[in-house]
């Protein structure tokens, strides 16, 4: 097993939507075991394959139940709203209050290749949410409002700059 570099906001796999998934196959079976350790190094309740720099549609969750991993997911329904305090382990020490939908219908294949129909509300569902973002080369910060948004690339900006200094001997 093996721990991923988690691809930092900027970086432009994070922008791709990620290609369906094909076969389930060893390969596959040991990226999402060495997503599952990149998870929980992080530590964070989800993981896109993105994030990890493989453009394909799956991710892994944990948000306390024990690992998941879902291959081509979609959300099949959503219902009410949510507002939740949402992060992104590609936009580090940073969250906003997002309000989304409460509840979502996710179906997927497991690693079996078997199909998964979960029904989920408030931090499952948007865990699931989230990470479907990341397949569709979304993220957060395109889901913030607008005077959230312009804190938000403020802050991001300066970063992106520290980053080129050099660092201090
Ligand atoms: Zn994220």
């Amino acid at each position: 097993m093996a721990i991923y570099p988690i691809r930092q906001f900027g970086d432009p796999v994070l922008r791709q939507r990620a290609r369906e998934v094909e076969n389930v196959d060893g390969a596959l079976v040991r990226l999402v075991e060495d997503m599952f350790e990149t998870m929980y190094d992080a530590p964070g309740v989800g993981l896109a394959a993105p994030q990890v720099g493989v453009e394909r549609r799956l991710f892994v969750y944990d948000i306390g139940d024990g690992p998941n991993a879902v291959i081509n997911p979609e959300i099949v329904e959503s219902s009410g709203e949510w507002s939740y305090d949402e992060g992104c382990l590609s936009i580090p020490d940073l969250s906003w209050t997002v309000v989304r939908p409460n509840s979502v219908h996710l179906r997927g294949l497991s690693l079996e290749g078997e199909t998964i129909d979960i029904e989920a509300d408030e931090l499952l569902a948007r865990c699931f949410q989230h990470e479907m973002d990341h397949l569709d080369g979304i993220l957060l910060v395109e889901r913030l409002d607008e005077e959230q948004r312009k804190a938000a690339m403020s802050i991001l900006r300066r970063r992106a700059l520290d980053a080129t200094l050099p660092s201090p001997l």
